[in-house]
């Protein structure tokens, strides 16, 4: 498995400029266009024969580019339906199988819609189908990052504080943080220099420092009402404080992936790598 060193910037799915749709021009491209990381997207279906994990693993290998993967958005952990819920165990760990034989290093999803319950019960329930989902890999060898992501709306399980939580009572789970997500889902907020470092302050006395440095990002910029997201667009015809963001990573020396979410793909993933490769410390 190939790991993150440093802070990588990288794409959510293949980039734009790739000359085929495939996962293997995909990392080629990504690294012509100098990033670092490419997400696969699994998120209408997981399909990766065995022939074409080897063929991803080993350019990227070569290339040094790191994986993570994307699970099916048709993924819903409290779903009332007995039977959806168990597809849903299933898609999030055939995520991890197939991330895992491409050499992937972390997987992310979306847990849970709160339906009508309370969130307290929409926790306890996720936690425990994770723990058991976890347990399973770890016994399969799938050793990637398991990853609950923050999530946009506010009708979706996964605020801040959920997802620290199960990462700190889980081994082997960490959280996806999305900024953009959480930009949104508080209506303006996490935008501020001081917003968004108390992200890694959370993080860091939760969690410990070892998670800033194995840290799995979205960011994009984001549209959002009353009931959080509404889509994502790219950083520049948003209102999200990008540069701040930057300075919080290069202050709290933050590392891991960072995966842009933006409609142009690479052009935020190399806004932001350029960005943060010119920023100094405060
Ligand atoms: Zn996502």
């Amino acid at each position: 498995m190939l790991k993150p060193r440093g802070l990588l910037f990288g794409t959510a799915g293949v980039p734009l400029a790739s000359p085929k749709p495939s996962s293997v021009e995909g990392v080629k491209t990504v690294k012509s266009l100098g990033l670092d990381a490419m997400e696969l997207e699994f998120v209408r279906g997981v399909r990766m024969g065995d022939k074409l994990a080897e063929d991803v693993k080993k350019v990227s290998e070569e290339l040094g580019v790191v994986l993570t993967a994307h699970a099916p958005y048709y993924v819903n952990l409290n779903s009332p339906d007995e039977a959806k819920v168990e597809a849903s165990v299933k898609r999030i760990m055939d995520t991890a199988r197939a991330a895992h034989k491409c050499g992937g290093w972390s997987i992310v999803f979306h847990p849970a819609y709160y339906g009508d319950d309370e969130p307290e019960a929409v926790h306890s329930k996720v936690k425990e189908l994770l723990k058991r989902l976890v347990k399973e890999l770890r016994d399969e060898g799938v050793d990637v990052w398991i990853r609950p992501e923050t999530a946009g709306g506010l009708a979706e399980y996964g605020n801040l504080h959920e997802v620290v939580e199960l990462s700190r009572d889980i081994e082997g789970v960490l959280p996806c943080v999305d900024f953009a997500h959480l930009h949104a889902r508080t209506n303006g907020g996490y935008n501020t220099y001081d917003e968004i470092a108390s992200i890694f302050t959370l993080l860091e006395r939760e969690l410990g420092e070892e998670c800033l440095k194995n840290m799995h990002m979205h960011f994009s910029g984001i549209e959002y009402g009353e009931r959080g997201e509404v889509k994502h667009v790219n950083l520049e015809e948003s209102d999200y404080n990008y540069e701040a963001l930057v300075k919080v990573l290069k202050d709290f020396k933050v590392e891991g992936v960072m995966i842009s979410e933006s409609p142009n793909i690479e052009g935020d993933a190399i806004l932001l790598k350029k960005l943060y490769t010119s920023a100094t410390t405060t």
